[in-house]
């Protein structure tokens, strides 16, 4: 008999070494799996026990992936890592099970079973090729060998590649001026340089970092040029003729020419705006530094922020007293409630399964369907946390064998101040924000309704996966949805709506030339993961496509593509943040600006986008929901048209 239960519940996970009971467990429930998909006829049941087996890892997995990195306690963080690791390897030796992949592809042979399946199981089951495919399991036994193999080498150079991006570089100190090395952490005769200081006000401190963070490293720039090789080599192996080519199978844009006609369009009609916001930002840098006035890659962030805050009063400490974390959540469960008929409500959590005193369970609940699932609200600081706002899925839902629905769970982590003895939690506009969209991803994962968790809520194509979550940051520049909740903890008084429209024009200064260096970025990230061997260095690709797709000069002895992280992750999907933005705003506009509280358009959002979670084509979901497939001039003028200022506002403020 237990006397409290483990982490989330599960009762195993009441000390570090029932990950090893629960791992077992998993990989037990595992083998019986495969028996029974190897020996089942084709038919829809093939399927749901591939979810089965899916399931029952990922239930495992997901969790000691998020346990891994934000439990405070370091033995639930070591188990939780080597659980990741056992379990990392069983899904490699399933995807190269040939007898397992043989029951799938005689499913996908029998085109009169096929056509029998529902559209959700005919997607899942060819997602679980995918997957299959990618291991090489259809090539000869030389081939897949070296599959596997490639498969191996990658995923080393990725961590080593991460390593290398964020080391910092070290200088003697002699070579700094002395009246900036404080900026820096001195050791002994060296200096540290751990990052681009890029919200620094001294330009000499910003340069100096600019050009001694990015100074290359041999052994990354080596990293680098073997990761893309391998991966190329790997896409080719498999069938594809690059590694961009592979990577959007599936995802809304389809293929790389499709991304780069986005991108490529995208940064023509950005073009003036961009060289506009660059002579603003040279103006201002000419004011308070006449005598070394152009503009270098390292004053963009800094100067684009001094516009901001001299064009409009937009000090976060005028707004936190309106945005208690109180405040914030009554908004949301105010929104969900008129949109889509749901509320949030406390649970009452039972000894153990919280990893931290100070975390929240919310139980959302619809008003005619019940409880749809649970959301941990991992919020506040404590020492250790990973920074990064961060949406994680615990458990997918999925219709189980008894007919139950398994409920969905997730963490939404944030990294908000606790409250003081004087005041509550306060959030600034922008944690406002962050909160609005990670429970963007979150509904996407409480209304999900599939019925594999294969393709769970957020589980969708990685263009699409932003969406819910960019749709809900225009909710929350909204008046009227502000208007509903924001009040001063002391006072009561309501956030004045002038002060709202300042925060949101306020919001495109300079977002021309900001959205044209993630243009930039992914542009570069197309080309490194397209035809192989590349014409050029990786350096030289960086010097060419930042002339052509930015505008600020390249700065030479320096290799800012050996930083960018997200080369790992993303690998030939870095647009996907843009053009999920494009659909959000387009959802924004036709469907939400006139009453972001209409239900009606709420339940058509629900069914035809939230529902399907990864289990639809995501460009037919953005049919179902604006009655019209987009096109990419679409997309371009969507994201042009946000940047265009409100003149009503910019008037009434210059009162
Ligand atoms: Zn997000």
């Amino acid at each position: 008999m237990a006397l409290h239960t483990g982490l989330f519940g599960v009762p195993e996970l009441s000390s570090p070494e029932g990950f090893q009971e629960a791992q077992e467990k998993a990989l037990q429930e595992t083998e019986q799996l495969v028996q029974k998909a190897c020996t089942t006829p084709p038919g829809p049941q093939i399927v749901m026990i591939f979810d089965q087996l899916s399931d029952a890892l990922c239930r495992v997995a997901d969790l000691a992936d998020f346990v891994k990195i934000a439990h405070p306690d370091f033995a639930f963080r070591e188990a939780a890592e080597e659980t990741c690791r056992n379990i990392g390897t069983m899904v490699e030796k399933l995807n190269t099970n040939i007898e397992l992949c043989q029951s799938l592809k005689q499913l996908l042979a029998d085109k009169e079973v096929m056509d029998s399946l529902d559209p959700e199981t005919r997607q899942v089951a060819e997602l679980f090729m995918f997957d299959f495919e990618i291991s090489g399991i259809h090539l000869d036994e030389e081939k897949r060998k070296r599959a596997v193999d490639l498969n191996v080498k990658i995923l080393d150079l990725c961590n080593q590649f991460l390593i290398g991006a964020h080391l910092p570089n070290k200088i003697d100190k002699q070579i700094l001026p002395e009246h900036i090395r404080y900026n820096f952490a001195v050791e002994g005769n060296y200096i540290q340089i751990t990052g681009l200081h890029a919200d620094c006000s001294d330009d000499l401190v910003r340069e100096a970092a600019y050009k001694i963070f990015l100074y290359p490293n041999a052994e990354q720039l080596r990293c680098l040029e073997e990761l893309l090789t391998s991966r190329n080599h790997l896409a080719q192996l498999v069938g594809y003729n690059t590694f961009a080519h592979r990577a959007l199978q599936g995802t809304m844009a389809r293929t790389p020419e499709k991304v780069m006609q986005f991108l490529e369009t995208l940064s023509d009609r950005l073009f003036q705006r961009t060289l506009k916001d660059f002579e603003m930002m040279e103006g201002m840098k000419m004011k308070l530094n006449p005598q070394n006035s152009k503009l270098m890659p390292w004053d963009h962030p800094y100067y684009s922020g001094v516009l901001r805050a001299e064009r409009y009063n937009i000090e976060p400490s005028l707004y936190c007293p309106f945005f208690s974390l109180g405040a914030c959540m009554e908004g949301l469960n105010f929104l969900f409630n008129q949109l889509l008929g749901i509320s949030l409500y406390a649970e009452q959590t039972e000894k153990g399964e919280l990893w931290c005193e100070d975390v929240r369970k919310l139980a959302v609940v619809h008003e005619n369907e019940g409880l749809l699932g649970y959301i941990y609200c991992d919020f506040y600081q404590r020492a250790d946390k990973p920074h990064q706002d961060c949406h994680f899925t615990i458990r997918g839902g999925r219709l189980r064998k008894d007919g139950e629905y398994q409920l969905p769970v997730v963490v939404l982590m944030l990294s908000l101040p606790h409250s003081t003895k004087n005041s509550p939690t306060l959030l600034t506009p922008g944690m406002m924000e962050n909160l609005f969209h990670e429970m963007g991803h979150a509904m996407h994962s409480m209304l999900g309704r599939t019925r594999y968790q294969h393709v769970t809520g957020t589980r969708c194509p990685t263009d699409f996966a932003e969406v819910p979550s960019i749709l809900m940051e225009y909710f929350a520049s909204d008046y009227r949805v502000v208007n509903q909740f924001a009040r001063h903890f002391q006072t009561g008084q309501s956030l004045p709506k002038s002060m709202v429209s300042r925060l949101c024009e306020s919001k495109k200064i300079c977002a021309a030339a900001d959205m044209q260096l993630q243009v930039f970025y992914a542009v570069l990230d197309q080309l490194y993961h397209g035809e192989h061997p590349l014409k050029r260095s990786t350096t030289e690709i960086l010097k060419e496509t930042q002339e052509k797709f930015y505008g600020l000069p390249y700065v030479p002895k320096t290799a800012w593509q050996l930083r960018f992280s997200h080369l790992v992750g993303y690998g030939a999907k870095y647009y996907s943040y843009l053009m999920s933005r494009a659909i959000a705003s387009m959802v924004w506009k036709q469907c939400f600006v006139q009453n972001p509280f209409d239900r009606a358009m709420g339940e058509r959002y629900r069914r035809e986008m939230l529902a399907h979670g990864g289990g639809k084509e995501p460009m037919l979901m953005v049919q179902g929901m604006l009655q019209k497939s987009p096109s990419v001039e679409d997309f371009v003028d969507a994201l042009v048209s946000d940047l265009d200022q409100d003149f009503e506002t910019f008037f009434m403020d210059s009162e």
